[in-house]
């Protein structure tokens, strides 16, 4: 098992992503702290990795809340005694996020607080958990957007993601020397609710589809494998990386017909 005696903490793990990594990443052995602002969403999560076998406990934790942040790393802690992963996964995608023009301020500070200041909150009580176990490694959920710019505008989630790339490079750095890894997993488009439900109509769908090569949306569990490998120790000389699982999207000029 690749995560044996590990203890996880993922954001978002009542759905998509997060979800999919927290049955994996129990599977693989770790004990499993699922945080969410869905309760039954998060709850289910546990109860699924529960029945198959595994560890899991539940937390509510909105991460743009400083304290909901802090007490999911005191309950990984509480519940499982320290925190060897730390993966800062949830995230937003408004509906009402567009171009500069158009964007409402209230939408952009919203994206921010989650997808952004989230990380910041995460790493901010997460990596002095970290420390006491003795090292770990944080992936921080960004986004192939980071990289290339978007044919569908969404700027406050362009920007949020490009920040939170930014920041994963300086917590690799600062951190290098502590056995700390911290690493950005760029997901390219996903057929997750959050995508699915912001290019709500066929023709969004296509016209996304026709810049990835692999000609298809990729799926969580893909994303997951990613983070396995990122979480466990198979990655130990891999850090402040943007770390792409994108279909190909980020290498076309042009993608086949
Ligand atoms: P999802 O909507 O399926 O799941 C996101 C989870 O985060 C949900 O369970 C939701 O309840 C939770 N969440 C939302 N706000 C929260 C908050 N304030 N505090 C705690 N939890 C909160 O989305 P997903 O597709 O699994 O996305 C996960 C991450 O991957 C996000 O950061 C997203 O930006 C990123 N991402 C997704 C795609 C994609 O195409 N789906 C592509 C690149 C990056």
């Amino acid at each position: 098992m690749r995560l044996k005696d590990k203890v996880a903490l993922i954001t978002g793990a009542g759905n998509g992503i997060g979800r999919a990594t927290a049955l994996l990443f129990a599977k693989e052995g770790a004990a499993v702290v699922v945080s969410d602002v869905a309760d039954a969403a998060g709850e289910q999560t546990v109860a699924d990795i529960q029945a198959a076998g595994g560890q899991a406990v539940y937390v509510h934790a909105d991460v743009s809340k400083a304290t909901d942040s802090e007490r999911m790393v005191q309950v990984a802690e509480q519940t499982f005694g320290k925190l060897n992963v730390l993966f800062n996964n949830a995230g937003i995608m408004h509906g009402d996020d567009d171009n500069a023009m158009t964007t409402e301020e209230a939408i952009w500070d919203l994206t921010m607080a989650i997808n952004l200041k989230g990380v910041f909150f995460g790493c901010k009580y997460g990596i002095p958990a970290l420390r006491r176990a003795g090292g770990g490694s944080i992936i921080n959920t960004a986004s192939f957007v980071a990289i290339l710019g978007a044919a569908t505008p969404q700027i406050a989630y362009t920007a949020s993601k490009g920040g939170v790339l930014a920041m994963t490079r300086e917590l690799a750095i600062i951190h290098a020397r502590e056995n700390i890894r911290v690493n950005a997993l760029c997901p390219g488009p996903l057929r997750t609710e959050l995508l699915m439900n912001f290019l709500n109509t066929d023709a969004k769908k296509q016209r996304r589809l026709v810049h990835i090569p692999m000609g298809r949306f990729g799926e969580a569990a893909e994303i997951a494998n990613a983070a396995l490998f990122l979480a466990s120790d198979e990655s130990s000389f891999v850090t402040g990386t943007d770390f792409l699982v994108d279909g190909g999207i980020t290498a076309a000029y042009v993608t086949p017909e």
